[in-house]
C-alpha cells in the first residue's frame, strides 16, 4: 500500500511537495496521479431557463485518493442549451439535452443534462373584466401566458379554456402557447345578463386562472378609492359613474396598467388589466372650505386610440359635506369626471384647442366639428362675438382653456362655475367627447339652449370650481407590459 500524501507529511506544505513530486514522476499511475474523475451528479434536469446549478467533480488517483492539485476544465456539448463556467457553475439557456464534461489531464467524465421548462405560472395578460352585450363575443380574446418558475415564457404548452357555470362559450377549448408563451380564446357571453366566468388551465398541473366577465354597457369606468368616504359621497360618485357609462357607449381597447406608485397623484403600484378608465379618488384637505372643491385629470392614455385610461380625482374634504347637503355633489363629481375623460385636459394633445388664453390668445375655442355643429344647433348660430366653440378665457390656469366660456354657456355643467338650480350636461359637451374619439349616446344630453347674447340670471347662487384641472405629463400605457419577453441568455461570458 503506497503512502498517500495525507499520511506522508504532517503539514500542508509537506503534502503539497509530495503531490508535486508524484505528478512529476514517470510511473503514470502512482499515488496522487489522476486516474479518474467523477462528476457528483450522475445526471441533472433543469426546469427553468436561467436556472443555475453548481456541478462538482472529484479527481482521484488509482487508489481512490483525492488529487487536490488537479485542474478541472468544464465544458458543454451545446452552449445553446447549457453554459458552464470554469468553476462548474452551469446555466440553462435553451431547452434540449446536452452533455456536461469535466476534464483533468488524461481523464474526463460526462453527465447528461436535460433542460426543460416546467409550467410554473399561469398569468392573465388580456381579456379579464370585459363586458359585452348578452350573446355578444367579447372584444378581446381571453389570453394567458405560461412561464417557468423564473418567469420565462414557455411555447408549445396546451392551455384549456372553459366557460364557467353561468354559461357562455369559448371559441377554442385547447390552444397551444406560441413563441411568447401566450394562448388565447375568444369568449361569447350567454343570453342572460349579469356576470360570467371563464377559466384557463394547463392540463396535468394545478395551474389555473379565472376571468371575470359581464354583460353591461361596454364602457367601464372604475373608481379606486384611496381612503374612506361617507355613504352619501360614495353614492354621488356611483351615480356620476353610472351616468358617464350610459353616455359613452363604445368600448375602448383593452390595456394593461403597469404603473408605479405616485405617478398619478397618490396612487399605489398598479399591475393589472385595465378596461376602460380607472380613476383614483382621493378625499383630502386642499384649501379649507370654498376655493378649490376638486381637481381632476387623466395621467395615462390607452396605447391604442390614445384616450384616457387612468386618471386621478382629488376632492377637498372641507367642501364635501356642504356640497352633499346642498345637492351639488353629483354635479361636481360629474364635472370632474368629465376632466378625467379628457374634457379640457386632452384638447391640446389632439389639436382641438385654438388660440389658448394661457399662451397669450384672446379667443380660445374648441375646434371639434361635432361640438361646433351642436353649438350652432343649440342657438350658437347667432354667436358672432368670436370663433366657435368659445372656451373660457378668464380665471387663469386650472380654469381657462379647459372649460366652456361661462359668459356664453352660463349654466352648462362644463363651465368653470357651477350654477345652483340646474347644470345641464348639453349635447354640445357630449359632441365634444365624440370629437375626442369616444362613441357617445347623444340622446343622453339634457335640454340646453344658448341665449345670444347671454344674460346672466339674477339671484342664482354660483359656485366657482376653482383651478380644478389637473395636468399630468401625458404617458401611454403599454398593453404588452404584462408579457414577459422571450428569454435571452446573458451576453459577455
Ligand atoms: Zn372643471
Amino acid at each position: 500500500m503506497p503512502l498517500t500524501f495525507r499520511s506522508a507529511g504532517a503539514t500542508l506544505l509537506a503534502a503539497t511537495a509530495l503531490t508535486l513530486a508524484a505528478c512529476g514522476g514517470d510511473d503514470g499511475n502512482g499515488p496522487g496521479h489522476a486516474d479518474h474523475i467523477t462528476i457528483a451528479d450522475t445526471a441533472y434536469q433543469f426546469v427553468a431557463l436561467g436556472q443555475n446549478h453548481l456541478f462538482t467533480a472529484r479527481v482521484e488517483d488509482a487508489d481512490g485518493g483525492l488529487v487536490r492539485r488537479a485542474v478541472v476544465q468544464w465544458s458543454s456539448s451545446d452552449p445553446a442549451i447549457l453554459r458552464v463556467n470554469g468553476d462548474g457553475l452551469a446555466t440553462a439557456v435553451g431547452t434540449g439535452t446536452a452533455l456536461l464534461t469535466a476534464a483533468a489531464p488524461g481523464v474526463l467524465d460526462t453527465v447528461p443534462v436535460v433542460v426543460m421548462q416546467a409550467p410554473a405560472l399561469l398569468t392573465i395578460v388580456f381579456g379579464d373584466r370585459q363586458s359585452s352585450n348578452p350573446g355578444g363575443t367579447l372584444p378581446t380574446p381571453l389570453t394567458v401566458q405560461v412561464t417557468d418558475a423564473l418567469h420565462h415564457p414557455i411555447p408549445g404548452v396546451d392551455v384549456s379554456f372553459a366557460a364557467g357555470p353561468e354559461g357562455g362559450s369559448v371559441g377554442s377549448a385547447v390552444v397551444t402557447t406560441g413563441f411568447e408563451g401566450t394562448a388565447g380564446s375568444s369568449f361569447t357571453l350567454g343570453a342572460g345578463t349579469g356576470s360570467y366566468t371563464a377559466t384557463a388551465s394547463v392540463p396535468g398541473t394545478a395551474l389555473t386562472a379565472s376571468f371575470t366577465l359581464r354583460t353591461a354597457g361596454p364602457f367601464d369606468l372604475e373608481l379606486w378609492w384611496l381612503g374612506p368616504a361617507e355613504p352619501a359621497v360614495q353614492q354621488a360618485f356611483a351615480d356620476a359613474e353610472e351616468r358617464w357609462e350610459a353616455i359613452i357607449t363604445g368600448d375602448l381597447p383593452d390595456d394593461y396598467a403597469l404603473i408605479s406608485a405616485y405617478s398619478c397623484g397618490v396612487n399605489p403600484d398598479v399591475d393589472r388589466p385595465l378596461d376602460d378608465l380607472l380613476i383614483f379618488v382621493t378625499i383630502t384637505p386642499i384649501d379649507g372650505p370654498g376655493g378649490v372643491l376638486g381637481q381632476a385629470g387623466p395621467c395615462y392614455f390607452h396605447e391604442v386610440g390614445g384616450l384616457p385610461a387612468v386618471g386621478s380625482m382629488f376632492f377637498d374634504a372641507d367642501d364635501l359635506a356642504g356640497l352633499a347637503q346642498s345637492g351639488q355633489l353629483e354635479a361636481v363629481v360629474l364635472h370632474e369626471m368629465g376632466h378625467v375623460l379628457g374634457f379640457g385636459t386632452h384638447w391640446s394633445t389632439l389639436g382641438l384647442l385654438a388660440d389658448p388664453a394661457l399662451q397669450g390668445g384672446t379667443d380660445p375655442h374648441f375646434t371639434g366639428a361635432l361640438a361646433t355643429a351642436e353649438f350652432d344647433a343649440a342657438g350658437g348660430a347667432a354667436y358672432v362675438a368670436g370663433a366657435k366653440v368659445p372656451v373660457e378665457d378668464q380665471y387663469g390656469p386650472g380654469t381657462a382653456d379647459g372649460h366652456w366660456r361661462e359668459s356664453v354657456f352660463l349654466t352648462e355643467l362644463m363651465t368653470g362655475i357651477l350654477d345652483f338650480g340646474g347644470t345641464p350636461l348639453s349635447a354640445i359637451t357630449l359632441a365634444s367627447f365624440a370629437d375626442l374619439g369616444y362613441t357617445v349616446d347623444g340622446t343622453q344630453a339634457e335640454p340646453f339652449s344658448l341665449v345670444i347674447p347671454a344674460i346672466q340670471p339674477q339671484g342664482v347662487r354660483r359656485l366657482p370650481l376653482g383651478r380644478d384641472l389637473l395636468r399630468f405629463p401625458p404617458r401611454r400605457l403599454d398593453r404588452r407590459a404584462r408579457i414577459q419577453p422571450p428569454y435571452r441568455p446573458p451576453t459577455g461570458h
